[in-house]
């Protein structure tokens, strides 16, 4: 038994005692990402409670065990070897619903996109509804700073809480929070566990017939109906990766079971076994293409996750 496996022996023995949600074992991790590929994990532990979360992770430094925060695995490509570490999933606990004041709501950060779009439009409040469709959580969209149609979830953003070991828990106000592109800058030691949005009244009637236009609209546009982890690319300045894409013919290029859509060029689909070796050579494709016919470096908006 190597040191490794021993130190997550009394990780699973520890978590196991202290925590109400469960601590799994040798978890293949294509059950937990939009993708349906990834390898095994070592270890997952669904915190029902903040204070799960934080002593899992004050346990893992502690111990010197790598650790990462998963919500509903929507933006990643996880390596068909697997992962060494601790995941940590959000997605079953932490996801309380508050309304905070006229046009301000509070939500946990494990809550899904879906829930809190219907959870606002309920209360006749506006503004979150390109959300719709995002099949995410709050602490995923944040921290990708997840956006459609023009707007990004940093726009409703009041502040976030954090956190970090040792430090302990911590806000951070909109003005001190630096969003980018599909991007929160953040410490990898923080976490988020919740923030609190600015939205602005509507009738709910007027907010449903929105969320209904963006469905159809991600239907009709989107190939919905197959595993992926939406925009493999960022969009590059001033243009769309997906037209690029289409521009050099490669709509519906297939390498085992991963392909490019032929809906969205910008998508790639599992159709049915695919692994993440195979979705990698498309992506490596794809990048030296367009680098070679069009000048243009296209950056990952969907995040790999190796062996560290
Ligand atoms: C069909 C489809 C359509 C999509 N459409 C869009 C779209 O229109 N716009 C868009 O922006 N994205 C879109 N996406 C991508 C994805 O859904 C978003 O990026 C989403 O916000 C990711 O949330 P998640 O909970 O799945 O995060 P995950 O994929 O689980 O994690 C993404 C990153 O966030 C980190 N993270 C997760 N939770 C926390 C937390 N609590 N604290 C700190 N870090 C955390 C993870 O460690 C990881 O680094 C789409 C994906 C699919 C499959």
């Amino acid at each position: 038994m190597s040191i490794e496996d021993k130190n997550f022996e009394q990780a699973v023995e520890s978590f196991r005692g202290q925590m109400s949600g469960r601590v799994e074992e040798r978890v293949l991790m294509k059950r937990y990402t939009t993708f349906r590929i990834g390898g095994l994990c070592e270890l997952m532990v669904f915190p029902k409670e903040t204070s799960e979360l934080m002593s899992v992770i004050e346990y893992c430094e502690k111990h010197g065990l790598p650790w990462r925060v998963i919500g509903r695995g929507s933006n990643l490509l996880v390596i068909d070897e697997g992962l060494n570490e601790v995941v940590i999933n959000v997605q079953e606990g932490l996801n309380r619903f508050e309304q905070r004041a006229e046009e301000l709501v509070w939500a946990e950060a494990g809550i899904k996109l879906n829930r809190l779009v219907k959870l606002c439009s309920d209360i006749g409040l506006a503004g979150i509804e390109f959300c719709a469709g995002i099949p995410g959580t709050l602490g995923g969209a944040l921290r990708m700073n997840a956006g459609a149609e023009g707007k990004e979830i940093s726009d409703l953003v009041n502040w976030i809480e954090f956190y970090r070991y040792p430090e302990g828990r911590f806000i951070r106000k909109r003005q001190e929070l630096r969003f980018e592109y599909r991007e929160l800058h953040l410490n990898p030691k923080e976490v988020i566990l919740s923030a609190e949005l600015k939205l602005v009244k509507d009738k709910p009637e007027n907010i449903r017939e929105r969320i209904k236009r963006n469905l159809k609209h991600r239907r009709e546009t989107q190939p919905v109906a197959y595993p992926s982890a939406g925009s493999v690319f960022k969009n590059p300045p001033g243009g769309y990766a997906g037209k690029l894409i289409e521009e050099l013919g490669l709509k519906g290029m297939r390498i085992g079971d991963a392909q490019i859509s032929e809906l969205h060029g910008n998508f790639i689909i599992n159709r049915g076994r695919a692994k993440a070796k195979e979705v990698l050579e498309l992506i490596k494709i794809i990048q030296e293409r367009v680098q070679r016919e069009k000048g243009i470096n296209l950056e990952l908006e969907i995040e790999l996750w190796e062996k560290r």
